[in-house]
């Protein structure tokens, strides 16, 4: 797949045509907060709108609605004749389409997929209408703070693969000769949602993406700072007091698994942030 970079300043024919294309056959990723927010606005609990409307324990929208000419089946949020019936909480994949936030490690980049312009292929009526700077469609869109959330979401991401990182190498199991964590950790990478939802489990995905935080609030800064204290509450929790080397093993796997779960549903590639975090464990001594 090509990918064209861009800048705030590029501009392009993105004003759209409201025709609803871009709502069939798509793969809109979820974090917690986005989550909450699509909830709100349906009027529901956010483990009611995780039940109903999600995949995977909550980081993909369901998408199994009526399908269109293509065959692609419509967004679960989607209403004939409507559009969008959750348009105010939408997430930020929606609020950037036709573009793209490219997840690479910890940056992010402005970014639209192949080499044609996206809306072309759907409704190339786009062209005959005005033209606009990705920042000011960014600013059209309220994408700030679903940016903001991204990327406090990529800092937890990396807050918890540093506590698996620490019982790996920190507590002594790398320097025993361990291989299998780092194998565990390759295996997680390829690993399918579906399967790495059920190997985290219901009690940890559900502090990953229903957390239980009730005095919830506009800002998704200080939401998120709640999550993350939370989950590491629940991590001091489980593996404060273990010993042995199988614990120390099984701990650091599943952390990983719940960090490359929360990486995939920020729309980043599983795949090559675990060979990116191997590699970083092996140069401190890791062995595979
Ligand atoms: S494909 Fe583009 S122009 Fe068409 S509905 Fe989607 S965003 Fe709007
Ligand atoms: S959430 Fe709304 S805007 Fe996003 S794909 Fe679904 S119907 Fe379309």
């Amino acid at each position: 797949m090509q990918i064209t970079k861009l800048t705030t300043q590029s501009v392009l024919p993105l004003t759209c045509s409201r025709t609803g294309s871009c709502c069939f056959g798509k793969a809109v990723m979820l974090n917690p907060w986005e989550l909450l927010c699509f909830s709100k606005e349906k009027k529901i609990t956010a483990r009611e709108f995780r039940d109903l409307y999600c995949e995977f324990g909550g980081i993909r929208l369901r998408f199994n609605g009526k399908p269109d000419k293509k065959g692609q089946q419509a967004c679960s949020q989607y209403v004939d004749n409507m559009g969008c019936s959750v348009h105010l909480g939408r997430p930020l994949a929606c609020r950037l389409y036709p573009l793209g936030r490219h997840i690479q490690f910890d940056k992010a980049q402005y970014i639209y997929e192949s080499d044609t312009f996206p809306c072309l292929n759907d409704c190339a009526e786009v062209l005959e209408l005005p033209q606009l700077s990705v920042g000011d469609y960014l600013k059209g869109q309220g994408a700030d703070p679903f940016e903001k959330a991204q990327d406090a979401y990529l800092n937890i991401m990396q807050n918890i693969a540093d506590i698996a990182f620490e019982l790996l190498l920190d507590s002594g199991l790398a320097a025993t000769g361990d291989t299998k964590t780092l194998a565990a950790w390759r295996e997680i990478g390829s690993e399918l949602p579906e399967a790495l939802a059920e190997r985290i489990g219901q009690e940890w995905m559900d502090c990953l993406m229903i957390p239980n935080i009730t005095d919830t609030t506009e800002d998704p800064i200080v939401f998120i700072q709640k999550h993350h204290d939370l989950l590491l509450l629940k991590a001091q929790e489980k593996f404060g007091s273990i010993q042995t080397t199988q614990e120390l093993h099984e701990a650091s796997v599943i952390l990983i698994a719940i960090a490359l779960h929360l990486a995939r549903g920020l729309g980043a590639n599983a795949k090559e942030i675990s060979e990116h975090w191997i590699e970083t464990a092996k140069s401190h001594g890791a062995k595979e």
